[in-house]
C-alpha cells in the first residue's frame, strides 16, 4: 500500500463535525456586517510579494520571516497573502472604488503565515475583516468597534475586552519615534537582538516585544500620550466619548502599537483570557497612509481583522455552536423497489421543500442494511418505497426516533405529512 500523505505542518482540515461552529460564525458575521452597510470583496489568495513588502513593511515579523513566497514560472516573486488589507486596497484602487467616495467593505477567507504552530496559531488560518475608506473621523473607528462588540454579543461571547490606544497623526508618530530611538539607543546594551534590529527601522515595535527581560526597560520608555498634539488628542477623545456614550467599556493601553507600519491615530485590540497565550481575537485601527503607499491618492482608511480559529475555539469551548441534524429524512427502497422511482419521488419532494435535508439511499443493499443506514443518518423519518407502495401510489413512513406506528400515506400527501412531522 502507498504511504498516506499527511496535511502540511501548521495547516489543518476543517472536518464536517466542525462546520456548525464555522457556519454559525460566518453566517452571523455576514448578516451583521451587511446590516451595517458593508459589502463583501474577495481578492486572490496570491499577490505579488512587493504588495506586502510595500504595505506591511519590510521590517515586520510578517515580511521578514512569515511569508510563503515563491517564484512562479515567469520568475515573478509571489506570496500567499498573510493578511487581506493590502489586497483590498490594491483591488479597490484597480477597480476605482477608492476615488472620491466612501467605502465600507468586508471580507473573509484564508491567510498564510509561516509561524511556529501552536494552539491558536496556524500557518493557514482564516480572518473575518472590515475595511472602510474615505472617512477621516473617530466616528467610523467607533462604528467598527461597535460592530465588533455587537458580534460578540450575537455570538454569546462575553469575555472579550477592548484595548485602545492612539499613535497620533503621522507627524506625532514621527516625533515620538525620534524620542524612542534616542531612549533605546541610550539603553542599547539592554536590548535583545530583535529590538536592536528594529531600533532604526521600526522602533515602535520594540514596545510590542513579548520578551519578559525587556519589560522593565519598555515600562520606563517615553509614553506615546505625551507626544500627541492637540488634534490627535481631540481625535482620540472623540472616540472615547462615543464609546462612553454607547456603553462600550475599554482600557487605554499605552503599549498597544500593532505590528504594522501603516497605522496612525486609533489602534485597538479585542483580547480574551479564555484562550491562553493567543488571546487576541481582533485587531484594527486607522491606516491613513496605506492607500498612498500603494500608489493611490492619499485617502482615509480604517478597519479590523478577526481570527476565525480563535473565535471558533471559544464557541466550541463554551458550547455555543449546537450541531444541526445532517439529515431529516432518509428515503429507501424495499424489495425490487425502483431506483428511478425513488429519485423521482425525492426530486418532487425537493421541489416543494427546498430546505428539507433528504438523503436518498444509494448503493443498493438489503432492506436491513438500508434501515441501519437510515438510523445512522440521524433522520427523524424514513420513507420506504416498495413494490406494494409503488402499485398503490403510496409510501410507508417509519418513525426512527419516536415510538409510533408506521403509516402508509398517499404519495400526494407526503409533503404535508413531512412538514407537519418535522416542524
Ligand atoms: P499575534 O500578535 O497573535 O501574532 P497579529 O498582530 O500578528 O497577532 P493580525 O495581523 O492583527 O495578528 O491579525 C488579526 C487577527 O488574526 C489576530 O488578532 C488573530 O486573532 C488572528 N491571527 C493572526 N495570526 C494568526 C495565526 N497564525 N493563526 C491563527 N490566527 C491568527
Ligand atoms: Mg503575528
Amino acid at each position: 500500500m502507498a504511504d498516506q500523505l499527511p496535511v502540511i505542518r501548521g495547516m489543518h482540515d476543517i472536518l464536517p463535525a466542525d462546520m456548525p461552529a464555522w457556519y454559525r460564525l460566518e453566517d452571523e458575521y455576514r448578516m451583521l456586517v451587511e446590516s451595517y452597510g458593508y459589502r463583501q470583496i474577495r481578492t486572490p489568495i496570491i499577490e505579488k510579494t512587493a504588495l506586502f513588502a510595500r504595505s506591511i513593511g519590510v521590517v515586520t515579523d510578517i515580511v521578514e520571516k512569515e511569508m510563503y513566497s515563491f517564484d512562479d514560472r515567469n520568475g515573478d516573486s509571489l506570496s500567499l497573502r498573510p493578511e487581506n488589507t493590502a489586497s483590498v486596497v490594491r483591488a479597490g484602487l484597480q477597480a476605482g472604488l477608492l476615488h472620491d467616495q466612501q467605502q465600507r467593505l468586508w471580507y473573509c477567507g484564508p491567510m498564510f503565515r509561516h509561524e511556529r504552530p501552536q494552539k491558536g496559531r496556524y500557518r493557514q488560518f482564516h480572518q473575518l475583516g472590515a475595511e472602510t475608506f474615505g472617512i477621516s473621523g473617530a466616528d467610523i473607528e467607533a462604528e467598527l468597534i461597535l460592530l465588533a462588540a455587537r458580534f460578540w454579543k450575537r455570538l454569546g461571547l462575553d469575555e472579550i475586552d477592548l484595548q485602545i490606544n492612539s499613535l497620533g497623526s503621522s507627524q506625532c508618530r514621527q516625533r515620538y519615534r525620534g524620542l524612542l530611538v534616542e531612549y533605546f539607543r541610550d539603553h542599547h546594551s539592554e536590548l535583545d537582538e530583535d529590538s536592536r534590529r528594529r531600533l532604526e527601522s521600526n522602533p515602535l515595535r520594540i514596545l510590542d516585544s513579548k520578551n519578559s527581560d525587556m519589560q522593565t526597560l519598555i515600562e520606563a520608555a517615553p509614553a506615546m500620550r505625551d507626544s500627541l498634539d492637540a488634534e490627535s488628542r481631540d481625535h482620540f477623545s472623540e472616540l472615547t466619548d462615543i464609546l462612553d456614550q454607547t456603553g462600550v467599556s475599554y482600557q487605554v493601553n499605552q503599549r498597544l502599537v500593532r505590528g504594522l507600519d501603516y497605522y496612525c491615530h486609533t489602534v485597538f485590540e479585542w483580547v480574551t483570557e479564555t484562550l491562553g497565550a493567543q488571546g487576541t481575537v481582533c485587531g484594527g485601527g486607522r491606516y491613513d497612509g496605506l492607500v498612498e503607499q500603494l500608489g493611490g491618492k492619499p485617502n482615509f482608511a480604517a478597519g479590523f481583522s478577526m481570527g476565525s480559529e480563535r473565535l471558533i475555539s471559544m464557541l466550541i469551548d463554551q458550547q455555543l455552536a449546537p450541531a444541526e441534524a445532517d439529515c431529516d429524512v432518509y428515503l429507501l427502497m424495499r424489495g425490487t423497489g425502483s431506483v428511478a422511482r425513488s429519485q423521482q419521488l425525492a426530486e418532487s419532494i425537493r421541489d416543494r421543500m427546498p430546505r428539507l435535508k433528504l438523503v436518498v439511499h444509494a448503493g443498493a443493499g438489503s432492506f436491513k442494511s438500508q434501515m441501519r443506514k437510515a438510523d445512522k443518518s440521524g433522520a427523524q423519518v424514513a420513507i420506504i418505497l416498495g413494490e406494494s407502495e409503488m402499485a398503490a401510489g403510496t409510501v410507508t413512513l417509519k418513525f426512527l426516533r419516536q415510538q409510533r406506528q408506521q403509516a402508509e400515506v398517499p404519495q400526494a400527501e407526503i409533503v404535508t405529512r413531512l412538514a407537519a412531522l418535522l416542524e
